[in-house]
């Protein structure tokens, strides 16, 4: 078992800063490397993301999580006691043949405190993060790794180990000249869009619900943002499109997708004159390899990766793809 006092000080650094990168980069640093990431967005937390406007906010990336593996359970009970994290028991539907009706599920669904993105801007605090900055080549030189970003250019660090903490596409466009069995890897996995409304109704849905799977259209999920703990400002509902629909019509305008989403929301029972709509299209939301690796290492160039994409998707699988990569990134680096 390694600790902090026996590791050298050897310098990875992570690009990404979503669940997985935090993950992988918090536990390597308490084991007594160097970390430094880095990350193209101004604000951590990746697909788990909130939406801050004037009078209101709204969870327009990933809306709960689950928790069964021991480890993460684990975690999401610190997080708990650290008040990052609550349970949101919603009032759960499921829109099928024309008719909404209760759901049978049974899971414990948990959601980070005051908003999706409150957990990854937690654990940011501890790290040393840059923000705006898109990694657009990776260099290997002798047997260090060297950053080029599109905006500060070539970088002078030298970095003995790396972790690629970001979705399959990206990852694919800096690993294709330097490793074949990571591109082939990142190759395989594809990951769909999503398309996202968040809505201000004037008038409020005639039934009772918090949050609905929706089953056979083209959404998939709706939910009153203001359902879950600690959610402040004007009610606000989320409405995903489904994965299919939205990456078939990835390109088409927020005009066109948001009036058919709109049309499909009159079929759920919804209204929606007048009301106040934000479009987001998320270009890659989910998506996983058909046999999830858990995470990528190749130990003669000390290169990893980790993220959702490797490990069944979602965030229990972010997060326990950048430990699995930690602890096995740590081990490949001698004692003193
Ligand atoms: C609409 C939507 C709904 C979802 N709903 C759920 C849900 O209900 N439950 C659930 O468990 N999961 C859900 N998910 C999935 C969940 O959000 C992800 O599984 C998880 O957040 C992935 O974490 P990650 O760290 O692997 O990747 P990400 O969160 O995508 O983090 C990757 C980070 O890398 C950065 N990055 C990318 N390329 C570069 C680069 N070249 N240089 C620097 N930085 C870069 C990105 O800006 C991002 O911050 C949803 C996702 C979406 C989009």
């Amino acid at each position: 078992m390694l600790n902090s006092i026996d590791v050298p000080k050897q310098k990875i650094v992570i690009i990404g800063a979503g669940l997985a990168g935090l993950t992988c980069a918090t536990e390597l640093q308490a084991l007594g490397f160097i970390v430094e990431v880095f990350e193209k967005s101004r604000g951590a937390s990746g697909r788990m993301s909130t939406r801050r406007s004037a009078n209101w906010e709204a969870d327009h990336g990933a809306q709960y999580f689950t928790a069964r593996d021991p480890a993460f359970i684990q975690t999401v009970a610190s997080w708990m006691d650290q008040k990052q994290v609550a349970l949101w028991a919603p009032n759960l539907k499921v829109f099928e043949d024309k008719h909404w009706r209760a759901s049978q599920s049974r899971d414990q669904r948990y959601v980070a405190t005051p908003g999706m993105s409150s957990l990854g801007k937690h654990l940011a605090k501890r790290l040393p993060i840059q923000f705006e900055q898109t990694i657009s080549q990776i260099e290997r030189v002798g047997s260090t790794w060297v950053l080029h970003s599109s905006e500060a250019g070539r970088m002078n660090t030298a970095y003995d180990g790396l972790v690629l903490a970001i979705p399959s596409p990206q990852a694919l466009v800096l690993v294709k000249e330097v490793d074949s069995w990571a591109s082939a890897l990142a190759a395989a996995s594809n990951m769909n869009a999503c398309w996202t409304l968040m809505i201000k109704f004037v008038t409020q849905p005639a039934f009772d619900l918090d949050a609905g799977f929706v089953n056979n259209e083209i959404i998939s999920w709706v939910c009153r943002n203001n359902s879950k703990p600690e959610r402040v400002g004007d009610e606000y509902w989320v409405v995903h499109a489904n994965p299919q629909w939205s990456q078939t019509f990835v390109e088409l305008s927020k005009e066109d997708a948001t009036a058919q989403m709109v049309a499909c929301l009159a079929q759920l029972g919804f209204n929606c004159k007048d009301a106040a709509i934000t479009t987001h299209r998320w270009r890659y939301a989910s998506g996983s390899l058909a046999t999830p690796p858990e995470c990528y290492l190749s130990g003669e160039i000390k290169l990893g990766l980790c993220g959702d994409w490797l490990h069944g998707g979602r965030i229990e699988g972010a997060w326990l793809s950048g430990h699995k990569l930690a602890t096995r990134l740590a081990a490949l680096f001698p004692l003193v």
